[in-house]
């Protein structure tokens, strides 16, 4: 197993309908995958949000695209130069919660679109993808064509001309559409070529303030550990500003619900960062890019079975408010994604909606709805600031379905 040579400086996102190949693409990108990561980590992260790290090389003298690889050595035995490091977020294409996705996109600097040339363009899920990638605003996106090896050359074609007219007028309308086999390592390094043109590293402040979205949250300890060799409780998540470092305070909001005189009210928590956890390895600081661990010094009860997933954490007083309601500006898709039919009516006062704010998810309802705009009562309060995008399901038959896009007011 080999290890990345450095931390991953960039997020990109798997994208597209359930079979076409993510998984298979993402391990002919990274080797293997699981074995990256410490078993804490796998339970913690890997699981619900799959991810994988990827270097991608360079082989010293030759021209692109063929000089772009993910092996160490090229064929002659000689060492590859390092390029970057990226992370791969594994979006699950058969996930029925739209909010996952969209999750996942919160941390996402750009995203691969992997499309099967073996089916007719679009299913569901490629189209319910784009249209997510469109609305959260990911435009840095590279197309896959994937399983060539399956189709002769008049079908590749013509799927690929169904690829070009279905992303005709989306975010991904000037994607490249790179023809692939994941399987059989086909133009892995066309594709490497495409991403390192269409999905840069972005420009990093690391003057700003820490900021951590939380995507799990767990506690680390054996059943049975007594007090003295308890470890603290231990968040994992996405830096997406500033960055990280040993020893520093932590701050999570919305924090915890505590009662106060028949009252209840959320309370931001503060705790230290006791250790950092990224690319697979222990470290003093971690930065934007990657997913990340952080052992912290709360009670382990505080962090188990991801209590603190969805929480924004970083430099004591400098996060954003705590909102247990709020109003915001509203587009509506013009149909239902995923429902064939179906089109999307107003917002109407009373109704349940389902938002994602970040990587929070929470029900609210609605208590005041007009044209492009609504004010909603959250169950769970989230942690957000003025202009965040907001994620709206809407509960069709007995599904939660993306209705549209909100900004925060
Ligand atoms: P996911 O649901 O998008 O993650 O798809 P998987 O990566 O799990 O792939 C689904 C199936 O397609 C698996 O049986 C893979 O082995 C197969 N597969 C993926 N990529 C290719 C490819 O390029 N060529 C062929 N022949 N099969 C592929
Ligand atoms: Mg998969």
């Amino acid at each position: 197993v080999t290890q990345n040579p450095q931390q991953p400086e960039v997020n990109i996102g798997l994208v597209g309908h359930v079979d076409h190949g993510k998984t298979t693409l993402v391990q002919a990108l990274s080797g293997s995958w699981t074995d990256q990561h410490s078993e804490e980590m796998k339970r913690g992260i890997s699981i619900r949000l799959g991810y994988a790290d990827a270097t991608f090389r360079q082989i010293p003298g030759a021209d692109p695209p063929e000089c772009y690889t993910v092996e160490e050595t090229d064929e002659d035995g000689n060492e590859t130069e390092v390029l970057r490091t990226v992370s791969f977020v594994d979006a699950p294409g058969h996930e029925t919660l739209m909010a996952t996705m969209l999750s996942g996109a919160a941390i996402m600097d750009g995203a691969v679109l992997v499309v099967s040339a073996t089916e007719e363009v679009p299913q569901a899920q490629t189209e319910e993808h784009l249209m997510a990638l469109d609305i959260i605003g990911i435009d840095n996106i590279v197309v896959a064509q994937n399983k060539v090896d399956l189709v002769d050359r008049d079908r590749a074609v013509e799927n690929y001309e169904q690829i070009q007219e279905f992303v005709k007028g989306t975010v991904a309308e000037d994607a490249p559409i790179v023809p692939i086999s994941a399987q059989q390592e086909v133009n892995i390094d066309l594709l490497i070529d495409a991403i390192e043109r269409e999905i840069p590293t972005p420009e990093r402040d690391e003057t700003k303030a820490a900021r951590m979205f939380t995507a799990r949250s767990f506690d680390i300890n054996r059943p049975g550990t007594t007090w003295e060799d308890l470890s603290g409780g231990v968040i994992g998540g996405s830096v997406v500003e500033g960055k990280l470092t040993k020893g520093e305070e932590l701050e999570l909001r919305p924090g915890r619900e505590v009662e106060e005189g028949g009252q209840t009210e959320w309370k931001p928590i503060t705790t230290d960062i006791r250790s950092l956890q990224a690319g697979g390895q222990m470290s003093d600081e971690v930065r934007p890019g990657g997913l990340c661990g952080v052992g912290t010094g709360l009670d382990p009860s505080l962090t188990k079975g991801d209590a603190l997933a969805g929480q924004v954490a970083g430099e004591p007083g400098s996060l954003p408010p705590t909102r247990e309601e709020f109003t915001m500006d509203v587009e509506l898709l013009n149909r239902v994604v995923g429902e064939d039919e179906e089109t999307v009516e107003e917002i109407s006062t009373g109704e349940p909606l389902m938002l994602t704010v970040g990587t929070a998810t929470t029900v609210g309802a609605v208590t005041s709805a007009r044209t492009g705009e609504a004010e909603v009562s959250l169950k769970r309060p989230v942690c957000a600031a003025a202009g965040a995008k907001i994620a709206i399901n809407r509960r069709v038959g007995a599904r939660w379905r993306l209705i549209g896009i909100g900004t925060l007011k």
